[in-house]
C-alpha cells in the first residue's frame, strides 16, 4: 500500500484529478497486452494492481512525481498505452504507475530540417497524422500504431512494418528528453550526428522503464514517397524465398515492406491467392518514381533467378488493408486455447536452421496445435522470423468434458511457457538473436543472457545500479535477478 502522506503530496504537486486510486482507474492499468497477464486476469489467478495511478501533464510534473518517489523509496512503473506484449507492466500495491498518455503535445514539426518533437505520451497514429498533414512521414508503422505511444516505441526498441527502408525506431530517434530516477532531466542529441563519447540515448532505447522516464522524443522524418507499388511472388520453398530476399537486400534495393510467409501462413492469410504447399513473398516499393520502377524491374529479375513466380499483386493491398487487426485473447481462452507470437532474428546462413528447429521443438510441446512463421524485417546481414503458435492445455491435464475447465490457466500456462522456452533455446542454439522488436519484459527475461552473455548482463546490472541506485524504476522488469 502507498502511504497516505505520499498521495497527499502527489495531489498537492499535480492536482487532485491527476492522482487516481479508484478501482476502475487502477484496474484498467494492471498490466500490458502480454497474453499471460490477460489469461491470469481472465482466470482470476492474478490480482496485483498499482497502489495509485498518476497522470502527469508536463515534464515538470514527471520530475515532481519521480522526486517524491525517490524520496520515499517508492517504485515507479511508466505506462504509455499498455500495448507491450512481453509483460513489462505488472505493478503491485506498493508501486506508483505513471500513465504518460496525458503528455500528448506535438511540440514542434520542422519541415526544413525534417525533425519533429513530441511529448512521450503522444499516440503513434496522432504523431504520424500530424506530420502527414505537411506531406511528411515518420515511416514507423508498428501494427499497434494506434495503440502505442512515441515514448513506448523508444522504450521497447520498436520496429514498424515499413522498417526495411525506413529503419527501426533507433534509426529515427534524433533527440531524447528523459527524467532520471532522482528527478534530474537529461536532454540527449542535438545535431544530425555526434562523435562525442558513447551515445547515451541508447541507455534509454529499449530500457522498458528501468532507467528513467522518457518525456520528450524528437524523431527524424521523411518526405512522403512520390510512388508506391506492390509485388508478390509464390516461393517454391523457404530456401528459395530467403535467397531472393538476401539477393535483393544485398544488391542495395530497399522495399520498405518485405514479408515472406511460410506455406501454412500463406494459406491462412492469403487463401484466395495462395497455392497449396507454397509460401508467399510480398513487397511494397516506394520512393521517387524512377527509383521505384528500377527497383521493381531488378526485383523481378532476382526473384525469377531464384525460381519464384509472380502472384497476384492484390496480395499487397489486401495485406495493407487488413494488417492491423487485433485479436481478442479472451475469445481464445473461452475455446481452451492460448496463442502468441515470438519474433527473433538470424543471419542469412542460420535463419533456416532456426526456423526448422523452432517448428520441430514447438511442435513437440504437449498441447501445441499449430506453429508457423513469416519474416517481416530484412537487413543486408539477415532477417527476422515472426513465429505464431497456438496451444491447448496438455492432454494429461485438460478436462475433456468442459471447455471452461480445459482452459484452466495453470494448464495453459504450462504449454505456453514450454513454447516460449522452445523458441528461445532453439534460436540461441542456432546462433540467432532472441528478441527482434517486442522487447524483453518478464517473458523473455530468463533468456536475456543468451543475447548479452553473462558478462554483458553483469554490465547491464552495473549500469542499472549507477543510474537507479535505489532500484525504483520498474523493478522486476527486463533485468534478471542475480
Ligand atoms: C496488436 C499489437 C501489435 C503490435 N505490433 C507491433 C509492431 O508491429 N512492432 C513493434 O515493435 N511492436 C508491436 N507491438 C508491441 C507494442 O505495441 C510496442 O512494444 C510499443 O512500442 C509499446 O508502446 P506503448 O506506448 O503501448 O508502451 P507500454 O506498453 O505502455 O510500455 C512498454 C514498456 O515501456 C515502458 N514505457 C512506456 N512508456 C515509457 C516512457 N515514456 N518512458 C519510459 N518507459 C516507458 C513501460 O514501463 C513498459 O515496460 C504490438 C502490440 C500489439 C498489442
Amino acid at each position: 500500500m502507498l502511504a497516505d502522506d505520499l498521495l497527499i503530496r502527489l495531489r498537492d504537486a499535480l492536482g487532485a484529478d491527476r492522482v487516481l486510486t479508484s478501482d476502475t482507474d487502477v484496474d484498467d492499468r494492471r498490466h500490458d497486452y502480454w497474453v499471460l497477464s490477460h489469461l491470469q486476469a481472465w482466470s482470476e489467478t492474478f490480482d496485483d494492481r498499482p497502489g495509485a495511478v498518476v497522470r502527469p501533464r508536463s515534464t515538470a510534473d514527471v520530475q515532481a512525481v519521480v522526486r517524491l518517489a525517490a524520496e520515499t523509496g517508492t517504485a515507479v512503473v511508466p505506462f504509455g498505452l499498455g500495448s507491450g506484449v512481453c509483460g513489462g507492466i505488472r505493478p503491485d500495491q506498493n508501486m506508483l504507475l505513471v500513465d504518460l498518455s496525458s503528455m500528448d503535445r506535438i511540440r514542434k514539426i520542422d519541415d526544413v530540417n525534417l525533425v519533429a518533437t513530441f511529448d512521450a505520451g503522444v499516440n503513434g497514429l496522432v504523431a504520424e497524422e500530424a506530420v502527414a498533414a505537411l506531406g511528411l512521414t515518420i515511416g514507423h508503422w508498428p501494427q499497434s500504431i494506434a495503440l502505442s505511444t512515441v515514448g513506448g516505441w523508444v522504450s521497447t526498441r520498436a520496429a514498424g512494418q515499413f522498417s526495411t527502408a525506413y529503419g527501426n525506431i533507433e534509426d529515427m530517434v534524433y533527440a531524447l528528453e528523459v527524467v532520471l530516477p532522482d528527478g534530474t532531466l537529461v536532454e540527449l542529441g542535438r545535431a544530425p550526428r555526434a562523435a562525442a563519447g558513447p551515445d547515451l540515448r541508447h541507455i534509454f532505447l529499449g530500457a522498458e522503464g528501468t532507467m528513467g522516464i522518457v518525456t520528450g522524443v524528437t524523431l527524424a522524418l521523411h518526405r512522403q514517397p512520390e510512388k508506391r507499388t506492390w509485388r508478390a511472388f509464390h516461393t517454391p520453398s523457404l530456401t528459395a524465398g530467403l535467397e531472393a530476399q538476401r539477393l535483393i537486400m544485398q544488391a542495395g534495393w530497399k522495399p520498405p515492406v518485405m514479408r515472406q510467409y511460410d506455406a501454412r501462413e500463406a494459406r491462412r492469410t492469403f487463401r484466395p491467392w495462395s497455392i497449396k504447399g507454397r509460401g508467399i513473398l510480398l513487397m511494397a516499393h516506394e520512393g521517387p518514381a524512377g527509383r521505384v520502377d528500377a527497383e521493381v524491374a531488378a526485383v523481378d529479375g532476382l526473384a525469377d533467378s531464384c525460381g519464384l513466380t509472380r502472384a497476384d499483386d492484390e496480395v499487397g493491398p489486401h495485406w495493407m488493408e487488413n494488417r492491423n487487426h487485433v485479436p481478442s485473447w479472451e475469445e481464445l481462452f473461452e475455446q481452451g486455447l492460448i496463442v502468441d507470437t515470438i519474433e527473433v532474428s538470424g543471419p542469412w546462413t542460420g535463419v533456416e536452421a532456426i526456423y526448422d528447429a523452432v517448428l520441430a521443438d514447438v511442435g513437440a510441446v504437449d498441447g501445441v496445435v499449430a506453429v508457423s512463421a513469416h519474416s517481416s524485417h530484412a537487413y543486408r546481414t539477415g532477417v527476422n522470423l515472426y513465429f505464431t503458435f497456438a496451444a491447448a492445455a496438455p492432454a494429461d491435464t485438460a478436462d475433456s468434458t468442459d471447455s471452461a475447465d480445459s482452459a484452466d490457466s495453470p494448464d495453459l500456462e504450462v504449454a505456453y511457457l514450454a513454447c516460449w522456452h522452445a523458441v528461445m533455446e532453439a534460436t540461441a542454439r542456432n546462433g540467432g538473436g532472441i528478441a527482434h522488436h517486442h522487447g524483453i519484459g518478464r517473458v523473455r527475461k530468463p533468456y536475456l543472457a543468451h543475447e548479452l552473455g553473462e558478462s554483458g548482463l553483469a554490465l547491464l546490472r552495473t549500469l542499472k545500479g549507477a543510474v537507479d541506485p535505489h532500484g525504483i524504476m520498474n523493478p522486476g522488469n527486463l533485468i534478471p535477478d542475480t
